[in-house]
């Protein structure tokens, strides 16, 4: 990890709040993720964790509250305009293309954030083909360059989506449930992956997930979040042995081996 590039803080929120009707789905949320640095958002079903994601990319437009990418606010842009600025992200379901390549999925992230889809397309099956091939030889996968998507095994699919979520070198890479429905070994080689990638490249990370092995082995900060507040930020052993915390996740974290 790059030590200067590491302190720089690449996204932080102010403040933010979301309602839908009488729900107060996010109330006053306040984090900042650094470069090179993973960042868990744990908290139980219907915490606010999603929502969180979608105001910060854009998805959703907070009713107060502010988030800066690099310094730069970008609150309430439109999701593509975050996206371009370097807010990559992952979703909870396989989103790739099926009928086309590992490949031809990455070159059109590329063609895409490029502006040159509609124009070149289909000859940006040719375009891009050199980088495509290396962003997939820096995360592992470049084996699986001409294989078409829908041939894939689902643990693969999910590297793939973590490869075009990096294709266009974002900042900052939003993972909500990145390891949902793989087993438990694919999990931690995923996580490891990400974490790699980030380190390397100074990359923030802020990902939400149910496994709490996953959460302790991989985070370098968690934030509890319940009812729409952060209940708890730390490190994950000062997070595990927090009396609050152990009484919302009494289960989850029992199972944690400490
Ligand atoms: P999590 O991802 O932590 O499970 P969510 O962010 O999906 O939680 O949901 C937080 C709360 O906001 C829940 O009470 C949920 O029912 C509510 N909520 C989320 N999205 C919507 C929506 N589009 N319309 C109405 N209520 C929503
Ligand atoms: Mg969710």
């Amino acid at each position: 990890m790059n030590a200067a590039a590491a302190e720089v803080e690449v996204l932080r929120v102010a403040g933010v709040v979301k309602t839908f009707g009488a729900v107060r789905a996010l109330d006053g949320i306040d984090l900042s993720v650094r470069g090179g640095q993973l960042v868990a958002l744990i908290g139980p079903n219907g915490a606010g964790k999603s929502t969180c994601f979608n105001v910060i990319n854009g998805q959703l437009r907070p009713d107060a509250g502010r988030v800066w990418l690099n310094g730069a606010e970008i609150t309430a842009l439109p999701p593509r305009a975050i996206w371009r600025r370097g807010v990559g992200r992952t979703f909870q379901v396989a989103a790739t293309f099926g009928s086309m390549t590992v490949a031809e999925n990455i070159q059109m992230v590329l063609a895409s954030h490029r502006r040159r889809l509609g124009a070149l397309w289909p000859r940006a099956a040719s375009l891009y083909r050199n980088e495509a091939l290396a962003l997939l030889e820096r995360i592992g996968i470049d084996a699986l360059a001409d294989r078409p998507c829908d041939t894939l095994a689902y643990g693969d699919v999910k590297r793939v989506e973590l490869a075009m979520a990096l294709a266009h070198g974002p900042r900052l890479l939003l993972m909500d449930e990145p390891t949902a429905g793989m087993a438990p070994a694919e999990r931690a080689a995923l996580m490891n992956l990400v974490a790699a990638v980030a380190r390397r490249d100074d990359v923030a990370v802020l990902f939400t997930e149910h496994d709490m092995d996953v959460v302790f082995a991989h985070a370098d900060r968690v934030l509890v979040l319940h009812q729409g507040t952060i209940i708890a930020a730390g490190p994950p052993d000062a997070v595990r042995t927090d009396p609050q915390v152990r009484a919302i996740y009494l289960g989850a974290l029992a199972e944690v081996a400490e």
